[in-house]
């Protein structure tokens, strides 16, 4: 993204008029298929799961905020992330971070290590690239800020690492999105997104996509897309495309709430731990300054006092709705341990930090004033029993 503002790029790249009506809008190309004129004679679009323009758009768009050369979009965030592993040995040696997105991490363990590859995992905020990055290693799968505990990685340092042992170091940039952080301008070889979160934003499309400035991943992971199949849809990538131009100003108001609620979450009694990587009591603070321009609307903290208490709290709210997922405009509530982590084993889950009274939000775009007053009466019912 060498010429335009973040703010200017999420409405205008990788879009023009459409040339035959003018219409603003790409539109949304519905077709399986393209006639040619002549056998093998055709526009460049021959069938769609090789390509639809609705989709190109979405590609370019998304590469341009992520200063990356290439774009391709997938069905979901896992069909995106699967399709990196389909591109590598079958033995392949891959490294995860240790609090993953559970999806990842099941799509890791129940379907490809079956199939020969070798996965370990590492606290990558805490531990040394050199010594958990081994040579031989093919794939390092970093998230930062990770999920649910919100802990930040050096990428620069990791990328660094990779780069000397020959690995591809892979960002899922879903939490912090290209607005706060755009891992490829740190030495990334890819990026990748959960669409349905943030880029999204609107909770109502579930999809994926891989930014790369690499020339061997993009025209190996271009192949894939169509020889594999995990393709978005046309209506799903202009929904996307459509909630892309709001990204900046979305993320800005996300981030303006999420600080309000943790400057709120930080003095009150009841909440014994708080992760946000923007607040400077946070150990995450002096690295995400350095890497991130921000961070959105993901909090998580525990609450004092035993699960059945925390459970009260995520299910006395009313505005913030008690549910999976993030990103989207409405304030989103969660308790890990239950829900998005329940797979994890419980010795794992406190091994790994996640308490039973852990609390996620994922903070939309509302007015502040009532997300609180909804917060505080829910952590009013939960003292109360
Ligand atoms: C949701 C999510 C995914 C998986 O994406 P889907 O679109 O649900 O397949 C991957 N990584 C992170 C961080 C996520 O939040």
């Amino acid at each position: 993204m060498a010429d335009e503002h973040l703010q200017t790029a999420v409405i205008h790249a990788g879009q023009s008029p459409e040339p035959v009506t003018g219409a603003v809008m790409p539109p949304v190309f519905q077709t399986s298929t393209y006639a040619q004129e002549w056998p093998a004679k055709h526009t460049g679009y021959e069938y769609a799961r090789g390509d639809n323009p609705t989709r190109q758009a979405l590609q370019r768009c998304v590469a341009a905020l992520e200063s990356a050369e290439h774009g391709i979009a997938f069905g979901s965030g896992l069909g995106a992330t699967s399709t990196i592993l389909q591109a590598l040995p079958a033995n392949a040696k891959v490294v995860g971070g240790d609090d993953l997105y559970g999806g990842t991490y099941r799509l890791f363990e129940r379907i490809y290590r079956k199939r020969g590859m070798d996965f370990s995992y590492a606290d990558f905020s805490q531990a040394d690239p050199a010594e958990v990055i081994a040579e031989g290693t093919h794939l390092v799968w970093l998230e930062t800020p990770t999920n649910p505990l919100l802990k930040v990685a050096d990428v620069a340092a990791i990328a660094a690492r990779c780069r000397a042992v020959g690995a591809t170091l892979a960002v899922d940039n879903t939490f912090a999105t290209p607005i706060f952080q755009r891992p490829i301008e740190l030495g990334a070889h890819l990026v990748v997104h959960s669409t349905t979160k943030y880029l999204n934003g609107h909770s109502d499309v579930v999809g994926g996509i891989v930014l790369t400035s690499e020339p061997e991943w993009a025209e190996q992971l271009t192949f894939l897309q169509n020889a594999s199949g995990a393709v978005p849809g046309p209506w799903d990538s202009w929904l996307t495309l459509r909630g892309v131009k709001t990204l900046a100003i979305r993320m800005a108001k996300h981030q303006e709430n999420a600080q309000r609620i943790v400057a709120w979450l930080a003095d009150h009694d009841e909440v014994e731990r708080l992760h946000y990587p923007m607040w400077e009591s946070d150990p995450g603070y002096a690295l995400a300054k350095k890497q991130m321009s921000g961070f959105g609307g993901m909090i998580s903290f525990v609450l004092r006092g035993d699960l059945a208490r925390a459970e009260r709290l995520v299910a006395s709210t009313k505005l913030f709705t008690l549910a999976e997922s993030l990103g989207g405009v409405e304030s989103l509530i969660e308790l890990p341990a239950s829900m998005t982590h329940a797979s994890v084993p419980p010795e794992q889950r406190a091994a790994l930090g996640i308490d039973d009274g852990l609390i996620r939000l994922s903070v939309g775009i509302e007015h502040v004033g009532d997300l609180v007053a909804d917060l505080q009466q829910a952590m009013d019912v939960s003292v109360r029993g």
